[in-house]
């Protein structure tokens, strides 16, 4: 077992080392940068999967003697990880690190110019390289099935599809309701907001809900994420523009809520590979519910608005905080995901739930999907990009090969208001403490039932001893109905 755990422990190794160049990629690496970087992140990467996939492992896996039960998942979880691994040729997988890679210095620049045909063959080439991989992984009804499983285990793409399809049909008359009525007045949230007091607010309030700053740690990036190298060392980052307060504060509170799941993490797995989030549909439950659940609530905000005034006095000196409060829960269809509000965001996922599938499955041609996303987004959303920067070319996600991840989001959507509804029925009440800015209940519920088990337990394992229930859209679409209709008057 000691001898399996030291193997285990030099390759998690392996893959921080990589996290740690590929955030250094994104943060502060100079643009020219990115061709050598792309080499050395697929040297470490094939590196550990060549030590997962060795011999050596599966012998080790296959006498080991557990001795707790912490080792018996470890030898569940790895003996499926190897079996995984095992189907796709290391060969394939330092040519999807390396296309990634360059893809991404391409989107970076196409992203910039507005220029797709740039992108555009990088895009063909990480397209061709999943399908080689759906093929190597398996799959029993469709390539995308294997896709998905990659960041989804256990879900299908038919039975995502018709969860989906539950929501879209309660979400479009909910649309219509918001439409018909009076729009929200948005100005309070579109004022000058200095960028260091963005910046050191956010920052603020995360270590209020618990982000623990001596193993974490803010920087810029363009497209804002969170990554871990140890549990011990989880960073974030944002991006902020001066006149909209939404992007950095709701941002930080996203990708802290991610870093929050992997600093809770119990310290018994630290540098095994049950160290992680166990899907991205549970990650994504957890930086939405610190975003959306708590940060847009009236409890929080009960709490936060005097701090808010406080360090924006010029700005909010006039608005109320109902004000406030209706702005930043304002619903407008538009055209860029990661501002999208609650109600519409999840059909910017629906968009590129379908169209990953098309261009997976062939139907899509990748020169035709700016004009197959426009399309989509003026019949669904009713707005047409007026670049391929803000369309086709606003996600990083499909530059890092990253095709199947898109739906973990709503997903994610859907476990959050789940999983916040067992905390409240467990702990009685909620909303009380928040508006005190004390979030230890909640962060402490959600150690308890989501964090400490790391990859011990699934997604569906997870949802089921929390709440009881499998997935369900349900108490999402009672959450957005009660509170938008609240908002809005229907
Ligand atoms: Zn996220």
């Amino acid at each position: 077992m000691q001898d399996l755990r030291d193997r285990l422990t030099r390759i998690t190794h392996l893959g921080q080392a990589a996290a740690i160049l590929e955030w250094d990629m994104e943060t502060y690496m100079p643009e020219g940068g990115a061709d050598a970087r792309a080499s050395q992140v697929a040297t470490l990467r094939s590196m550990a999967h060549e030590l997962l996939t060795a011999n050596e492992t599966v012998t080790l896996l296959e006498n080991a003697r557990p001795e707790s039960d912490i080792d018996l998942d470890l030898v569940r979880i790895v003996k499926r990880d190897v079996a995984k691994a095992t189907k796709v040729p290391s060969k394939l997988v330092a040519a999807m690190a390396e296309a990634a890679g360059r893809a991404k210095g391409a989107w970076q620049k196409a992203r910039a110019t507005n220029d797709f045909p740039l992108f555009a063959p990088h895009l063909e080439r990480i397209v061709d390289l999943s399908r080689q991989h759906a093929d190597a992984l398996g799959y029993a009804d469709q390539p995308y099935d294997a896709l998905l499983d990659q960041y989804e285990e256990g879900a299908s793409t038919r039975q995502v599809a018709d969860v989906f399809e539950k929501v879209r049909l309660e979400l479009v008359p909910i649309v219509q309701a918001i439409q018909a009525a009076a729009p929200l007045d948005e100005s309070p949230v579109h004022r000058a907001f200095p960028l260091d007091r963005q910046w050191s607010f956010g920052l603020d309030m995360v270590q209020r809900m618990g982000y623990d700053l001596h193993h974490g740690r803010q920087d810029v990036s363009t497209h804002p994420f969170s990554t871990s190298f140890s549990i011990s060392d989880v960073r974030i980052t944002t991006r902020s523009e001066e006149h909209f307060f939404n992007p950095a504060f709701f941002g930080t509170l996203h990708e802290a809520g991610h870093a929050m799941y992997e600093q809770g993490i119990d310290r018994a797995l630290e540098g095994l590979p049950l160290a992680d989030g166990t899907s991205l549909g549970i990650h994504e439950s957890q930086s939405r519910m610190w975003e959306n659940l708590v940060g847009r609530s009236r409890a929080f905000w009960t709490y936060a608005w005097p701090l808010a005034r406080q360090t924006f006095p010029e700005s909010l000196a006039n608005t109320t905080q109902e004000d406030f409060y209706r702005a930043i829960n304002a619903v407008k269809p538009s055209t860029i995901r990661v501002e999208a509000d609650e109600v519409t965001y999840n059909l910017h996922i629906m968009l590129r739930f379908e169209l990953e599938q098309e261009i997976i499955s062939g139907r899509i041609a990748i020169k035709d999907l700016p004009e197959a996303w426009n399309e989509r987004m003026v019949s669904w959303l009713g707005v047409r990009p007026e670049s391929d920067t803000e369309g086709v070319l606003q996600d990083i996600h499909w530059s890092l090969g990253a095709i199947g991840y898109f739906p973990t989001y709503a997903l994610g959507n859907l476990m959050s208001v789940q999983l916040f509804e067992a905390a409240r029925r467990d702990l009685g009440d909620l909303e009380g403490p928040v508006s005190r800015g004390d979030f230890a209940p909640l962060l402490g519920w959600l150690r308890t039932n989501v964090h400490q088990w790391g990859r011990r337990r699934s997604a569906d394992e997870i949802l089921r001893s929390a709440t009881g229930s499998p997935l369900s859209a349900e108490p999402w679409l009672a959450y957005a109905r009660a509170k938008f209709g609240n908002l809005y008057g229907f």
